[in-house]
């Protein structure tokens, strides 16, 4: 099965829709950007995917399953901006909470991303900088060893270099382990580089979707 595949999707909220007949494949292995104005509905899709909202209309399936609402698959893993690490926890605690929480955790790959990004394990999440939490954020979802990586604007508070190295280590461990990825963002410049994948919505509705080196043949 595909990481998602979603038939007929919408959402309604009671001031209206913020998602509507969205037919939609995310095909494995890819990097996906999920790009569009602030509103689109970016976050509505990925609240469904995770389980975590309820669709009003159609049908989505995360790797051949309905997400039930009782948790995300297994095989996904969700970075929100919010990035709910624990402040006052350190690097070593954040990554322990990981293990606890998660059946399939790889300590050691855990780690590997920690030293890569040069991050000291004694040092509260609280102190570190925004790209510093964003790669400890990255570590804690791929210790998970997901077979879906989803982030919501993961970029969005970070400095350029900063956002490079977070976009260059995401690629570099979807394109490794075979990982798909699905980031979101309101800037196309930003993931235009990185993403083989693009999926466009405006106003809650897909306007294009497709590889992207089959989307410049055709357009
Ligand atoms: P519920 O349906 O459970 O009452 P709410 O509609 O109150 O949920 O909101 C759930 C979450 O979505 C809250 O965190 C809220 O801040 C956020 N939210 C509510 N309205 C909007 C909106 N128009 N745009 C973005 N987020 C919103
Ligand atoms: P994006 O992630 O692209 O910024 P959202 O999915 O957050 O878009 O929002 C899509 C639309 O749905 C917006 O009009 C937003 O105000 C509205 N919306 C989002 N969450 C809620 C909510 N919990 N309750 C009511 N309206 C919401």
């Amino acid at each position: 099965h595909p990481p998602v595949v979603a038939e007929d999707l919408g959402k309604k909220y009671t001031r209206g829709w913020a998602l509507r007949d969205c037919a939609l494949e995310i095909p494995a292995g890819r990097v996906v950007a999920l790009v569009g104005p602030n509103g689109a509905g970016k976050s509505t899709l990925m609240g469904m995917i995770t389980g975590l909202l309820r669709p009003t209309t159609g049908r989505i399936a995360v790797f051949g399953d309905v997400p039930n609402g009782r948790g995300m698959h297994r095989s996904v893993a969700f970075l929100t901006q919010a990035k709910p690490l624990y402040p006052q926890f350190t690097v070593t605690e954040t990554l322990r909470y990981g293990q606890r929480a998660n059946p399939g955790w790889d300590q050691a790959y855990a780690e590997e991303l920690v030293r890569k990004a040069q991050v000291p394990f004694a040092a509260k999440v609280g102190t570190l900088s925004g790209g510093q939490r964003t790669r400890v954020a990255l570590a804690l979802a791929l210790g998970k060893r997901p077979r879906l990586l989803m982030l919501d604007e993961p970029l969005a508070d970070l400095d350029p270099l900063a956002r490079e190295t977070v976009l260059q280590t995401l690629v570099e461990e979807a394109r490794a382990h075979g990982i798909t990825v699905l980031l979101s963002s309101h800037v196309l410049a930003e993931l235009e580089n990185v993403c083989d994948h693009l999926v466009l919505l405006t106003s809650g509705r897909v306007r294009l979707a497709g590889d992207v080196d089959q989307l410049m043949r055709q357009h």
